[in-house]
C-alpha cells in the first residue's frame, strides 16, 4: 500500500522541507500506517517566515474590505469541501465522521465571523477632545503570526484562530499536530484557490523543534497555542520572554453537575454524550460527573448500562457513536489511569479495557480500542480525580449539596467548561454567577461558545487574557494605536511647558 507523503505549505506552495526527517501518520481504526509527515528544520520554520513577513506589508495594506472578500471566497469553497475535510479528521483521529462533521461545522462558524471583518475593524473617535483637537483609536495587525494546535481538533481549532489573525490583515504560520497533519494542507489549498496571495498563510510540519524555532524567531510577534497544560505553561513563559503576545489554552476536567430536581433522561443522555462522544478527546468533554444528594442510586446504574451498550466502530461506518483512541501512547496513557483508579480505591463499574473490536468494522483487529469506562466513589484527592486522563471515562463523585459540589469544582486546578443540570432558575442562576470556570452551561452539557462570543477557561486552563476568536481574537491580532490631530489655525503660538489639558 502506498502511504501518503504530507509536507509544509509555504509561499503558496507545497514544500518537503531539507530536514529529511518524518514521522507515521497512523489510521487510528486499523492501526496501519496512512502516511508519512515531515518534520521541519529550523532553516524550514525560518522559510516560512521569511515568506510571511514578505508577503506582510502588501497585505497588511489591502482594505479590509477586500480581505473579508476572500474570506467569503474561502466560506463557499469550504460549505463546497466539507465532508472531503471532516473525512481527513476521522482517517487521522478518528472520531467518528458526523462528529468530525460537526467539528467543521464550528470551524466555519469562525470564517463567517471573520467575514465581517471590516465592521469589527472600525475604530473609534472623538470629536473636540480639546478645542481644535480631534483623538480617534485604530487596530493595526502585528505582522507575522503563529498557531500551535492540539491533534484533538485538526480543523477548528486551526479555524479559532488563522481566520481572524488574516482577516486583520496579519501573515500566519500554522503549525498542527504530527499527529493528524493532513487537514492543514486541505485548509491551505482552499484558501490558495479563494485568492489569498502566496505568503499569507503557510504551513509548518513538525513537533517540538519546529514549536522552539516559531518562539525564538524575532519575526513572529504572537504565539496562539491550544494544547496540553505542560506546554500552554511553557510556551506563555517561554513566548513572552522572547517578547511575543501569546494566548495559550491548556488542559481541563471538566465537571457536570446533576441537581435533584433535574430531568434524569437528560441527564444521562447528556452525560453519555459528553463523556464518551470523541473518545473523550475534547478539551470541553465532560469527564467528571458531580451527583448531588441520592442522584447517584438511580444514576450510576443507567449511566452503566449506556456506557457498555456504546456502539463503538470504524468512525467512517455511519452509526459509530465512537471511534478508536487516537494513538497507542494515548491508549497505554488511559490505560495507566484506569489501574490507577482500581489502585487508590474508585469504584470500577464499567471497565472499557480489553474491548473486543471484532464488531468494529473491516481491517480494525490492529485499531487502537478501548470501551467507555465508568467510576463511581471517586474522591478529590484520586488522581483519576485530579489529572486529566483525555480518553473514554467518566467518574462519579457523589456530594450532598450544590455548596459542597462548587465548592469541589473551584478548587480544581483547571477551570475550561463547566455544566449544571437542573430545573431550578435560581440555582442555575447562583451557579453560573459564582463558579471559578470559564464556560458554564445550564442545562448545556458541552457550552463551547459561539464565534462572536470567544472561547476561553480560566485557572490553568488559559495562560495570557485574552480568549480565543469573538471579539477578543480580534482584539489579540491587532494593536491599537491613537492618534491625536489639530490643525494650525486651532494652534496658540508659543511653547507650551505644562502638561496638555483640554482647553
Ligand atoms: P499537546 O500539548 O501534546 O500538543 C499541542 C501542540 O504542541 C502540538 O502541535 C504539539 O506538536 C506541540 N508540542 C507538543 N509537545 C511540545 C513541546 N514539548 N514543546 C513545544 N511544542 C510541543 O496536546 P495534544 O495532545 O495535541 O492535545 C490534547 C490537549 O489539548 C489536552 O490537554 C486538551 O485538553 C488540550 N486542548 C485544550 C483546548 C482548549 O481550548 N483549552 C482545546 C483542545 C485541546
Amino acid at each position: 500500500m502506498t502511504t501518503a507523503s504530507i509536507t509544509h505549505f509555504i509561499n503558496g506552495q507545497m514544500a518537503s522541507g531539507d530536514s529529511g526527517q518524518t514521522q507515521n501518520v497512523y489510521n487510528p481504526a486499523t492501526g496501519k500506517v496512512s502516511g508519512q509527515v515531515a518534520l521541519a528544520s529550523h532553516g524550514d520554520v525560518d522559510q516560512a517566515v521569511s515568506a510571511a513577513k514578505a508577503a506582510f506589508p502588501a497585505w497588511a495594506d489591502t482594505p479590509p474590505l477586500r480581505r473579508a472578500r476572500v474570506m467569503f471566497r474561502f466560506l463557499e469553497l469550504l460549505n463546497a469541501h466539507k465532508d472531503e475535510l471532516a473525512r481527513a479528521i476521522t482517517l487521522e483521529h478518528g472520531k467518528v465522521f458526523t462528529d468530525a462533521q460537526g467539528e467543521v461545522a464550528r470551524g466555519i462558524d469562525i470564517v463567517e465571523f471573520a467575514c465581517g471583518i471590516p465592521q469589527l475593524l472600525k475604530g473609534d473617535y472623538t470629536e473636540q477632545v480639546s478645542t481644535g483637537i480631534d483623538n480617534w483609536t485604530m487596530r493595526q495587525p502585528l505582522g507575522v503570526v503563529a498557531g500551535i494546535t492540539p491533534f484533538n481538533f485538526p480543523v477548528m481549532v486551526p479555524m479559532w484562530m488563522f481566520p481572524i489573525a488574516i482577516a486583520t490583515g496579519n501573515t500566519f504560520i500554522l503549525k498542527p499536530s504530527p499527529i493528524d497533519p493532513s487537514a492543514s494542507l486541505l485548509i491551505a489549498d482552499l484558501l490558495k484557490q479563494a485568492g489569498l496571495p502566496d505568503g499569507v498563510f503557510n504551513v509548518i510540519q513538525g513537533d517540538k523543534a519546529s514549536v522552539e524555532a516559531l518562539i525564538e524567531h524575532p519575526d513572529v510577534k504572537a504565539l496562539s497555542f491550544v494544547g496540553s497544560t505542560p506546554i500552554a505553561n511553557l510556551i506563555y513563559e517561554r513566548g513572552a520572554h522572547h517578547g511575543k503576545r501569546v494566548q495559550a489554552l491548556g488542559g481541563a476536567k471538566n465537571h457536570m453537575v446533576v441537581m435533584p430536581d433535574a430531568n434524569q433522561d437528560k441527564a444521562v443522555d447528556a452525560l453519555i454524550g459528553a463523556a464518551y462522544g470523541s473518545a473523550g478527546e475534547r478539551c470541553m468533554a465532560i469527564s467528571v460527573a458531580v451527583l448531588v444528594g441520592d442522584v447517584a442510586d438511580t444514576l450510576v446504574p443507567r449511566l452503566a448500562e449506556r456506557a457498555k451498550s456504546l456502539t463503538i466502530k470504524n468512525g467512517m461506518e455511519l452509526d459509530a457513536e465512537m471511534g478508536p483512541i487516537v494513538t497507542p501512547q494515548a491508549h497505554q496513557r488511559i490505560t495507566g489511569y484506569i489501574e490507577k483508579g482500581v489502585e487508590e480505591g474508585a469504584k470500577l463499574v464499567v471497565d472499557g479495557r480489553n474491548f473486543d473490536a471484532s464488531g468494529s468494522g473491516d481491517d480494525c483487529a490492529e485499531g487502537f480500542w478501548m470501551g467507555g469506562t465508568l467510576f463511581d466513589h471517586v474522591t478529590p484527592e484520586m488522581t483519576i480525580y485530579k489529572e486529566e486522563i483525555f480518553g473514554p471515562v467518566l467518574v462519579c463523585v457523589r456530594v450532598p449539596d450544590i455548596a459542597t459540589a462548587i465548592q469541589l469544582i473551584d478548587d480544581h486546578e483547571f477551570g475550561n467548561g463547566v455544566s449544571c443540570f437542573t430545573e431550578s432558575g435560581s440555582v442555575a442562576r447562583e451557579f453560573g454567577r459564582r463558579i471559578q470556570v470559564g464556560m458554564v452551561g445550564i442545562n448545556v452539557p458541552i457550552p463551547v461558545p459561539m464565534a462572536w462570543h470567544g472561547f476561553g477557561g480560566w485557572k490553568r486552563s488559559l495562560f495570557g487574557d485574552t480568549h480565543a476568536y469573538g471579539e477578543e481574537g480580534v482584539r489579540f491580532y491587532t494593536k491599537q494605536k491613537s492618534i491625536m490631530q489639530r490643525w494650525s489655525d486651532s494652534i496658540d503660538a508659543g511653547a507650551e511647558f505644562v502638561m496638555p489639558t483640554s482647553k
